[in-house]
């Protein structure tokens, strides 16, 4: 089998409804689908996750100036030699960002075509399922315009309580009395039977961010996410060391070197690599090596379309929990709730939750098929 075209499909649509978070509005969603078409006729598709405002434009230059011309006539099962190539070629100006997050989308894609072209899912083919479903945490809590918090946000709380959930996650970085408030106030409108993240996007440093955990700790938060900007690994170690509450970090570190220094150092408690932005399923698996080899969890970060969410629920399926124990912390699965146009349609059949969980897919490759007619009209 060879590779006979690779297809960047850029796609994008504003929001009715732009929210913003503690880094700024977000005004439209984004992503670039890739596509890689094989001489039997098989397409298998990945996609490269757009961070925030990301326009997709840089990954799909990556995957049609650098990746197209090294991949064309290549035999997909190549995937890890071909997932070198591209990191090693792209180093002097990539190891992260843009480039990673192209290398991703094409990985995921060189996967979907192994596993359509041999009937099984992915995850049957990077070692099995640990488990068959995982349970979802809603991810919301943007804020729009003349919205009233936290009125709005407890509202907010009260329908995922409502829909099933048993977890959600906030949104902070607003400020730290403001912050602390909220995360008393969400706590006191759900009760404690509701687990519930906070994720400050890094609008902290060490010192302020430890006011935070500390002023909250009886509100029981199960992770602080993204507490720092990503360049303190001293800052997260300082609060990792002081807290009760998990620190958690990762969706913009980017493939083993990335994380190799966060993880030796043990500074997080757990590690959030995205499939669609830190290295695909090839690299994210040795990633999740990596923390096992730490004893570290990690609870992947998941803000794509239904292709990504797809291709994380086959790697989520594939990680042991860690450490293995008759009643592990288990992965959960990161379930976006916030404005999409494009999420659920973009691929056939919704992944939902029923019972308070979200099943693998089982079908071939990510297990979904993708819908042709909705990628065409968001293309840009
Ligand atoms: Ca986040």
């Amino acid at each position: 089998m060879k590779i006979c075209d690779v297809v960047a499909h850029p796609i994008s649509v504003p929001l009715d409804t732009p929210f913003y978070f503690s880094q700024g509005w977000v005004n439209k969603r984004s992503s670039l689908i890739v596509e890689i078409v094989t001489d039997d006729g098989i397409s298998g598709w990945g996609e490269s996750l757009c961070h925030g405002q990301q326009p997709p434009h840089i990954a799909a230059a990556f995957i049609e100036q650098v990746f197209k011309p090294l991949l064309l006539n290549r035999n997909p099962f190549d995937v890890e030699v071909l997932w070198e190539q591209m990191y090693n070629t792209t180093r002097p100006f990539g190891q992260g960002g843009a480039a990673v997050n192209a290398i991703s989308g094409v990985d995921i894609a060189l996967w979907d075509v192994i596993g359509r072209s041999l009937s099984k899912p992915i995850h049957q083919l990077i070692g099995g399922a640990f488990r068959t479903s995982v349970t979802p945490y809603a991810t919301g809590f943007y804020r729009v315009a003349n919205g009233k918090y936290p009125d709005d946000a407890i509202d907010e709380a009260l329908r995922y309580v409502d829909a099933g959930f048993s977890a959600f996650k906030l949104k902070i970085g607003f400020g730290i009395e403001e912050d602390i408030d909220y995360i008393h106030t969400i706590r006191a409108a759900v009760g404690d039977n509701t687990r519930i993240m906070a994720d400050a996007n890094g609008a902290y440093n060490a010192a302020t961010a430890r006011r935070i955990i500390k002023s909250t700790e009886d509100a029981g938060v199960y992770f602080f996410e993204e507490m720092l900007p990503p360049e303190d690994l001293q800052g997260y170690k300082e609060i990792k060391n002081e807290s009760k509450a998990f620190i958690a970090a990762g969706e913009q570190l980017f493939g083993k070197a990335g994380y190799q220094p966060w993880l030796s150092a043990s500074a997080l408690d757990i590690i959030q690599p995205d499939v669609c932005s830190s290295g695909g399923i090839t690299e994210c698996k040795k990633i999740a090596a990596m923390a096992q080899a730490h004893n570290t969890m990690l609870v992947p970060h998941v803000w794509g379309s239904g292709i990504g969410l797809a291709a994380s629920l086959q790697f989520i399926a594939s990680l042991p929990s860690t450490p293995l124990s008759l009643n592990p912390l288990e992965p959960m699965l990161e379930f976006d709730r916030s404005a999409h146009p494009f999420r659920t349609d973009l691929i056939q059949g919704a992944i939902t939750m029923e019972a308070g969980e979200v099943q693998i897919p089982t079908g071939a490759g990510i297990g979904v098929e993708v819908n042709r007619e909705v990628l065409e009209k968001y293309r840009i």
